[in-house]
């Protein structure tokens, strides 16, 4: 396993954060929260962009095992709940490095919550150095506080990290006026400013990632992680993508 020497020309993003949904790991055919084929598409796409010689921190979420919010419905007290939820984030960390280490690229995972034996903890300048040297970073534990999302992680190591950029891969190709699955005739936007997204309440991103990212001058690009080379396509400024800020 090598770094790569050399940043392709054609990319506009020289180090950015990608934020993933633990939805993305779930298995189509097999329904397993972790599924096998999930992580290698989903490895394979983030190679794409190390192969270009980006510099590429992760943040992936939870949601396929285990959710604060709707444990706490069920009577677990949220605190607890949402420590369940972080530590389900380092189960999609540690599935990810494997895959990543699979097929060729060289990957850490740091979590916002001490587990020495597991993985190392987070700590930024030694983040940033493994970026430098050609690694990838998976942040597993979100935030390492009950009551955030991985969203608003992904917001505040864009800000620590000093990321070009915070890509958010979703289940379509941009923010939407509403779900296009459920309403076909939905507005697609090609570029919204923070302030849009929160005053008409787009369900793109939490509003405390939104507001971390505008404070820090961060632009989201919100594109499908379905469709195959979207994120190379989007690191070079090509592609479909919403972007979000730049407009104030
Ligand atoms: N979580 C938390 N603090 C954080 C990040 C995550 O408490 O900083 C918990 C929260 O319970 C959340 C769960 O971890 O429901 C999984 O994260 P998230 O829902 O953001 O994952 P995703 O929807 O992106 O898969």
């Amino acid at each position: 396993m090598h770094a790569p020497l050399t940043v392709d020309p054609r990319v506009k993003y020289k180090r950015i954060i990608l934020k993933l949904s633990g939805e993305l790991l779930r298995g189509e055919k097999s329904g397993d929260p972790i599924d096998a084929e999930a992580l290698e598409r989903t490895c394979k796409q983030v190679k794409e962009i190390h192969d270009l010689g980006v510099q590429i921190c992760v943040v992936i979420g939870g949601g396929n095992i285990f959710r604060g919010l709707s444990a706490a419905a069920q009577g677990i007290d949220r605190a607890t709940a949402d420590y369940m939820g972080m530590l389900a984030t380092v189960m999609n960390a540690l599935g990810m490095q494997a895959a990543l280490e699979r097929i060729g690229v060289a990957c850490r995972v740091q979590s916002a919550i001490p587990m020495a034996s597991v993985c190392e903890p987070y700590i930024r300048r030694v983040a940033i150095r493994h970026m430098e040297k050609g690694r990838v970073v998976i942040f597993g534990a979100g935030t390492g506080n009950p009551f955030f999302t991985t969203d608003t992680a992904a917001a505040l190591r864009a800000a620590e990290m000093g990321c070009d950029a915070l890509l958010k891969g979703t289940q379509v190709d941009g923010v939407y006026s509403a779900d296009p699955k459920k309403h076909p005739t939905a507005e697609r936007f090609e570029s919204l400013s923070y302030h849009e997204v929160l005053a008409r309440d787009l369900q793109v991103m939490d509003a405390s990632a939104i507001s971390l990212s505008r404070e820090n001058g961060i632009p989201i690009l919100v594109f499908s992680i379905h469709d195959k080379g979207a994120l190379a396509a989007v690191m070079r400024g090509e592609g479909r993508a919403t972007i979000i800020g730049g407009k104030g």
